[in-house]
């Protein structure tokens, strides 16, 4: 058996491999450039002009680019009308954003518990969590495999609630042969350097809802119109614009979305590139003794935005943070995706308890994210493989 690097041995590769890197192209150098050059840094002709281009990819009617998504999930769950008193169901196997933007509008999250084969949320248990106090749901698009929308779609109509989409894995997937960003109430997706296209921070939220829309407007910006026909206030002057609602400076940047849309022209291109190198992981991963993978529905087409194995650490002698500290003396980056949100100190100490979603704690346990990302090719593909292979092999029982 070869020696680990773990314990001194050489590792399978000779620089680190990440989890997840942007892809940045002269293309995009020169529209930013071209940016820093023009009138407009912020709120000019390429802010709307990139919600134009997101709208027409994904098929929504309106779309409100902001400073990132977290901020898009805020304006939300502004628009809902969540407030105090309010429940929002939000799925437990995601990032802390998702349910951080119900907390800050003084609503309550109740996190529900996840699929066992596809890890997206379980809708059984949205069915059993729903009270007379729930006013949305939030859903996410695990790994970038979209939800079980149809059915979350049904609940939430029964029940006459919103949906909000969490969809920052998700830009490009499909559900039964649509592109997300139109299928729900709302849509976010982000546009953080690993997420499928990248303005540095970024984000927007896709609705086809008009009135939405434009509590969306105000709410990025300050809570301020400028539209004449929405005045409270009469016998204004050419200069009045009106502070309605409490808002924020959640603005994106002309010099972002520059970016954003030359990153849009390539979408398709990084998407088939994730999804073939997924195709080799999975062939070859299926063949490693306690690895387990996500179930991808056939009505789905996942976006690939990250790869995730699930080890059956009943077959291993040490635990998983063994096995991920040897992953990464290997150079291989792996990660985790993610810790379900309530078991953070900050939620524990607002009451939630270990417990509350059995299969997001147990996936938690067992799983670890592998490297996936446009830079890569076949051969650092081989390289995680040949380094998990390796380091399992040393650990079987
Ligand atoms: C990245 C991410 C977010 C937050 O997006 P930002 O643009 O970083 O604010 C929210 N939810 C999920 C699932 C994410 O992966």
């Amino acid at each position: 058996m070869e020696k680990l690097a773990i314990d001194g041995g050489k590792p399978v590769r000779d620089n680190f491999l990440p989890y997840g890197r942007q892809k940045i192209d002269d293309e995009d150098i020169k529209a930013v450039i071209e940016t820093l050059q023009s009138d407009f840094l912020t709120t000019g002709p390429k802010v709307s002009d990139f919600e134009k281009k997101i709208n027409e990819y994904v098929g929504s009617k309106y779309c409100v680019a902001v400073s990132n998504g977290t901020a898009g999930l805020h304006m939300a769950c502004f628009a809902c009308g969540i407030k105090e008193g309010d429940e929002v169901i939000v799925s437990s196997m995601t990032f802390v954003a998702s349910s951080n933007c119900v907390l800050y509008l003084g609503g309550t999250p109740v996190f529900a518990d996840i699929d066992k084969e596809t890890w997206n949320i379980d809708t059984e248990d949205i069915k059993r969590k729903i009270t007379k106090k729930t006013k949305a749901i939030i859903c996410v698009d695990y790994t970038g495999q979209p939800a079980n929308l149809d059915e979350i779609k049904k609940i939430a109509k029964e029940n006459n609630i919103y949906v909000i989409e969490d969809g920052a894995h998700s830009l490009g997937a499909t559900y039964k042969g649509s592109k997300v960003g139109a299928l729900v109430d709302f849509t976010m997706f982000s546009f953080h350097p690993v997420k499928p296209i990248t303005t540095g921070e970024g984000g927007a939220i896709c609705t086809n809802n008009y009135d939405m829309y434009k509590k969306m407007l105000m709410f990025r910006s300050h809570g301020i119109t400028r539209d004449k026909n929405e005045f409270k206030e009469t016998n204004t002057g050419m200069w009045h614009y009106e502070q309605q609602i409490l808002g924020y400076n959640y603005r994106i940047t002309d010099i972002q979305c520059a970016l954003g849309m030359s990153q849009l022209n390539k979408i398709d291109e990084f998407i088939n590139k994730r999804r073939e190198l997924s195709k080799i992981y999975e062939e070859k991963l299926k063949k490693i003794k306690g690895i387990t993978l996500q179930k991808q529905l056939d009505n789905t087409q996942s976006g690939r935005h990250i790869f995730v194995i699930r080890l059956d650490l009943e077959k291993f002698k040490v635990g998983r943070e063994k096995i991920f500290e040897s992953l990464i003396k290997e150079n291989i980056g792996v990660n985790i995706h993610y810790k379900p949100v309530y078991l953070n100190p900050y939620y524990e100490q607002l009451g939630y308890k270990k417990g509350i979603c059995k299969e997001s704690e147990k996936l938690y346990n067992e799983m670890i994210t592998i490297p996936l990302h446009t830079n890569m090719n076949e051969d650092d593909v081989m390289d995680v493989i040949k380094s998990l292979d390796k380091v399992l092999d040393y650990y079987y029982k």
